[in-house]
């Protein structure tokens, strides 16, 4: 009796470790992914919903649990990241001024939007006038990286040599700009859009983003092709990556919604963190088919940095290399 008693309590420690095991797993990564993280490089951190939520305006932050610690943490031990927001409202500067003002270390260098990767793109294939549908959230990188921005004016309709057309945040948008646009692309324009994502996290729920409304009206009007500048486009990615100094494979990119962070980690094979604070539930990430899933789901930013403090300080090995 006392033998099967000692077996039925070993099997039952047995199961309850292997229980545990797997929640363990599910909630922080197989020892695998746990690795990747402890080695990863530099991270790409989105803003709304992950690291702060706004108000619909996109005007003031509130910092999400944890996530103001992790940037202190990370720049502690040395790890570069920045945060990449397809949000256009601000200059990166500007987003920067407000992020520091929240309470975030970071600086200037430390975000990134869709103006910078678009900016890096046209310089690279020689674009020179650029049609601008947005604020000077757009029209400053652009201009800063010696691109004339032209704008959607009705004098300038019918004038050819427009080599782009960016859409992006630009609730001012009307029938007037939509003429004006669509005049530039039927005379040779490419367009792109900053963002294609319907909605962004906000602290009174989910908001309506704009470039995507503004680039499906022109797309439908002139039959033209729609090329994303932002996320999850590897032109963002590997604009994040140049800057921080790695390569995409070595960065770890955190973000909070299905169709943007995650489906750009896994086209520049980085590892792939989702939270669970934004616009996307723990169940819409599950329902990705298997390849394009997470390697990590967290409930927030906070768990993460928890996990980075748990895996303990991975600068070690990131300055072996
Ligand atoms: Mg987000």
């Amino acid at each position: 009796m006392i033998v099967v008693s000692c077996m039925r309590q070993t099997d039952r420690e047995h199961h309850d470790h292997e229980a545990a095991r797997h929640s363990h797993e599910a909630a922080w990564g197989s020892p695998q992914v746990r690795e990747r993280l402890r080695t990863t490089r530099a991270f790409v951190l989105d803003l709304d919903g992950t690291l702060v939520l706004t108000d619909r305006t996109n005007s003031s932050y509130i910092p999400l649990p944890g996530a103001i610690a992790l940037t202190r943490w990370l720049a502690s031990r040395g790890v570069p990241f920045v945060m990449f927001t397809n949000g256009t409202t601000k200059t990166p500067h500007a987003y920067a001024r407000t992020l520091a003002e929240t309470g975030f270390t970071l600086n200037e260098a430390s975000v990134m939007t869709p103006a910078v990767s678009a900016a890096e793109l046209f310089a690279r294939r020689g674009y020179r006038r650029v049609m601008v549908l947005g604020n000077d959230g757009l029209t400053g990188p652009l201009r800063a990286a010696g691109i004339e921005v032209v704008p959607p004016a009705r004098e300038q309709a019918g004038r050819a040599g427009v080599d782009a057309v960016l859409a992006g945040w630009y609730r001012e948008f009307s029938m007037d700009t939509l003429e004006v646009a669509c005049d530039a692309v039927w005379q040779g324009a490419r367009l792109f859009s900053c963002s294609q994502s319907v909605f962004f996290a906000t602290a009174d729920g989910k908001a309506l983003g704009t470039s995507r409304a503004i680039s499906a009206m022109i797309r439908s009007i002139t039959g033209c092709r729609i090329e994303v500048v932002g996320k999850p486009s590897l032109h963002a990615l590997r604009s994040a990556a140049r800057r921080l100094g790695v390569r995409p494979a070595e960065l770890a990119v955190v973000g909070d919604d299905p169709e943007l962070e995650v489906p750009m980690a896994h086209r520049g094979g980085a590892l792939a963190v989702a939270v669970g604070t934004g616009v996307g539930t723990t169940s819409a990430f599950a329902r990705l088919p298997r390849a394009r899933r997470p390697h990590l789901m967290m409930a927030g930013i906070g768990d993460l940095l928890d996990l980075c403090q748990e895996l303990g300080d991975p600068t070690r090995d990131r300055r072996k290399s």
